[in-house]
């Protein structure tokens, strides 16, 4: 089967090149109808695709409305507790800043493994290669 990085057929002669000839070779093996009916398959695809990433989207949004939610409630109940706006903002800068970047996210690094050496990747709580435990500990948020 012919292999062609997607972003290559879809631009240029190239692409259009790409294009006629899995058109013609569709359309010689499997006949000009069922090329047909292949092509509205692949439409039909397409939209149900984009069906399922606008589903997908609302329920994202739904989420991060509800954390927000969450975040406010917690907030709320600490600044009962004595603690204040000043100080959350400091503590969101240490922990921004964690990272080695004042940039408003937070980018976990690899930590190397203690028995072998090799890196482990950040949310991984043991080494691929060797099964040692990671320095960094069980991360509370994996899953997330
Ligand atoms: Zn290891």
């Amino acid at each position: 089967m012919l292999s062609v990085p997607l972003g290559v057929a879809r631009t240029g002669a190239f692409g259009r090149y790409i294009r006629i000839m899995i058109n013609f070779l569709t359309g010689y093996v499997m006949g000009e109808r069922s090329a047909a009916r292949a092509a509205t398959y692949t439409r039909g695809a397409a939209a149900s695709s984009a069906a399922l990433g606008q589903t997908q989207l609302g329920d994202l949004n739904d989420r991060i409305d509800r954390m927000l939610l969450v975040m406010d409630a917690l907030w709320d109940l600490l600044k009962e507790q004595g603690y204040t706006d000043e100080q959350l903002m400091d503590r969101i800068k240490a922990l921004d800043s964690a990272d080695g970047t004042l940039d408003g996210k937070r980018t976990p690094t690899p930590v190397a493994c203690p028995k072998c050496g090799s890196m482990i990747a950040p949310g991984r709580e043991t080494c691929v290669f060797c099964g040692a435990a990671s320095p960094a500990g069980p991360d509370p948020l994996s899953g997330v």
